[in-house]
């Protein structure tokens, strides 16, 4: 569930979320015609550009076209994209997602990243391995002095890789905690577009879209 690459969602479970939205009349009703907080998230499945959204008077029904097909025609494009199915697909990915952390947090680990404990891991080996390293030059002669320090810079070389790595994923997961994240879904409808956004910009990197698939690239 909480992988990265378990982001893409599986087609048939897309078309059927669509297919269930436009049943529901009712969620295509915009407050403002030509706005979505999934406006800078949305990126075309099929060239990575930035969705743009359209609105129709006719079916009063705002939906999503690659912008690189729009400005430049530089994509083949995938059609249009009602955009209530999108974001109701999407809020309720961010749900589930949440839910599944909320589990987590009332186990042991708050936040389990397999990748950051892998190179936490990592780190810790290396660290040990200049502990012992650095024993030995107490009983070291020149020579033998030599290879140590050769083997000291490359272990630093490798603990400071991982450290910037360890850095960068710490430093892209939210600070709010997941109750707090909760609480904004629980009165999600009250939000406006822009704190939806922002609620959005902590848990989303990217969402990639086409007609027959999402892939929702997860921040935490
Ligand atoms: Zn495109």
């Amino acid at each position: 569930m909480l992988a990265p690459h378990e982001g893409i969602i599986p087609s048939d479970i897309w078309l059927a979320a669509r297919k269930k939205c436009l049943n529901n009349k009712n969620v295509g009703i915009p407050s403002k015609a030509k706005n979505s907080w999934l406006i800078g998230k949305a990126k075309c499945g099929k060239c990575g550009h930035a969705l743009s959204i359209r609105y129709s008077k006719k079916n009063s029904v705002r939906y999503f076209m690659c912008g690189y097909r729009l400005n430049a025609r530089g994509c083949d494009g995938f059609g249009t994209l009602r955009a209530p199915e999108l974001e109701s697909f999407v809020l309720n990915a961010m749900r589930e997602r949440l839910k599944a952390f909320e589990t987590l947090s009332s186990s042991t680990e708050a936040r389990a990243n397999p990748k950051l404990n892998e190179l936490r891991i990592k780190e810790h080996q290396l660290s040990e391995e200049m502990d012992t390293l650095l024993e030995k030059v107490m009983q070291a002669d020149g020579a033998l002095m030599a290879l140590i320090n050769q083997r000291a810079s490359i272990l630093d070389a490798q603990l400071k890789e991982v450290r910037k790595e360890i850095r960068e994923i710490t430093a892209a997961t939210p600070s709010t905690d997941i109750k707090t994240l909760t609480g904004y879904f629980s009165k999600w409808e009250e939000l406006s577009v822009d704190d939806k956004r922002s609620v959005v910009d902590l848990l989303i990197a990217q969402v990639k879209a086409t007609k027959e698939s999402v892939e929702i690239v997860w921040k935490i």
